[in-house]
């Protein structure tokens, strides 16, 4: 079955179309500046990456360009659009209505409408694009695979705010957690590569990427995560401040003469590592500047890898322990020297870092020592794969 994976967002569009059989990707791109000018990328595997500036108004257009891009004679994955046999979107918020992926019918699509203003940037724009799938290919099933699904086994204690008691009733104001289906992914090829039992472990997943959150996942099932109403919450981000003391908002208003959405604007573009250290808020350059001596991404470095720590610690008493810490995503699959970080505070966990398995990038391995006694590994996450094989169940 060919499965086309689409990630939309409000003006840009990343596709990958994957053979579930082999789990081989067949093709893969993104479409850009859509309502601005246009720009598509793709790229038939094995063949270079082809580049095409064209306008591209509406989502609707870009993927018509996709689908176009997929067919072409010459550079094309598959010969027609018959050989596209469903499509897998991912949606941000499925707020506490879907607890798992789901096909994609009208009433779901309602359903997901409602949970708009929970996600005012993301779900809108998750559900343009699948409403222009749905026009050009209209006999194609549709799955939604949702980041908010996996952490619906969160007990009422984890995701209960200490607010009154009614926004949470009229508002559904309480913590729902994001990258969900990386947390999934991760936990369950952590317990196969590590041959633990999954319905018997505790996985502590640290998706470390310019968005960063953790998940406590007991027994396959998620207890606690750090982002909550939004993926404000928890760790500190590339340029998300993570958990701040909410009287900040109305101090910085104040002093720097802001409304309140240029507040949030500040905590959720310019703060984080780019916010504290002013170099960037990519670890590729973070770790230049830190090995430079710049002090302030030296603080950035620091900050980061000391919240994730902490966590951690947090993780392991919600649990009552820790078999595994599995790290994943842009930095936690590559960036060694916060690993490190991370990892020497966790000495009362029984884990010793196995530095010359800790320059891995990228690739599943096992970065503790080989008498720790909790695991610390490395698991790359996969994300469309997982919505690819969550769509496969669905509609097969
Ligand atoms: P993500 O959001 O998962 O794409 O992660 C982005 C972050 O991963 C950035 O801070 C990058 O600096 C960091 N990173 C470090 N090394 C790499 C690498 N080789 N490839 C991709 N991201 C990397």
């Amino acid at each position: 079955m060919n499965v086309l994976v689409i990630n939309c967002g409000s003006s840009s569009l990343k596709y990958q179309l994957i053979n579930s059989d082999s789990e081989e990707v067949l093709a893969k791109g993104l479409c850009e500046r859509i309502g601005i000018d246009g720009r598509l990328v793709y790229q038939k595997t094995g063949l270079d990456k082809e580049i095409t500036e064209a306008p591209m108004p509406t989502h609707k257009q870009a993927i018509q360009m996709v689908l176009d891009a997929l067919v072409n004679p010459k550079t094309g994955a598959v010969a027609s659009l018959d050989e596209i046999d469903a499509v897998g979107h991912r949606v941000v918020h499925g707020g506490e209505k879907f607890a798992s992926s789901t096909v994609l019918t009208d009433d779901v699509l309602q359903t997901i409408e409602a949970c708009n203003d929970l996600a005012p940037l993301h779900n809108p724009a998750n559900l343009i694009g699948i409403n222009a799938c749905k026009e050009l290919m209209p006999n194609t099933p549709m799955v939604g695979v949702f980041d908010t699904a996996f952490h619906q086994t969160m007990p009422k204690k984890a995701y209960l705010y200490g607010l009154p008691y009614e926004y949470y009733e009229k508002y559904g104001v309480r913590r729902y957690g994001f990258h969900g289906t990386s947390h999934s992914f991760v936990s369950k090829k952590a317990a196969e590569f590590l041959g633990m039992d999954l319905n018997n472990s505790k996985i502590i997943v640290a998706h470390l990427g310019n968005g960063a959150s953790i998940s406590a996942v007991l027994n396959g099932k998620c207890v606690d995560t750090s982002m909550g109403l939004t993926p404000l919450e928890g760790l500190v981000m590339g340029t998300r401040s993570g958990d701040v003391d909410p009287s900040i908002l109305e101090f910085i208003a104040e002093k720097e003469n802001l409304t309140l959405p240029e507040v949030m604007d500040v905590l959720n573009k310019k703060s984080g590592v780019q916010g504290m250290s002013g170099v960037s808020s990519d670890f590729r350059d973070l770790e230049d500047a830190y090995n430079a001596g710049n002090e302030r991404a030296i603080d950035a470095c620091e900050v980061f890898a000391y919240r994730v720590a902490k966590y951690i610690g947090s993780y392991v008493a919600a649990m009552n322990g820790v078999d595994a810490i599995a790290f994943t995503a842009g930095i936690g699959e590559n960036t060694s020297f916060i690993r490190e970080k991370i990892i020497a505070y966790l000495g009362y966990l029984g884990i010793t870092l196995d530095k010359e398995a800790n320059k891995v990038r990228g690739e599943e391995r096992i970065i503790s020592t080989p008498d720790s006694k909790t695991i610390a590994v490395v698991i790359p996450t996969n994300e469309e794969l997982a919505i690819c094989r969550e769509t496969v169940a669905l509609v097969s």
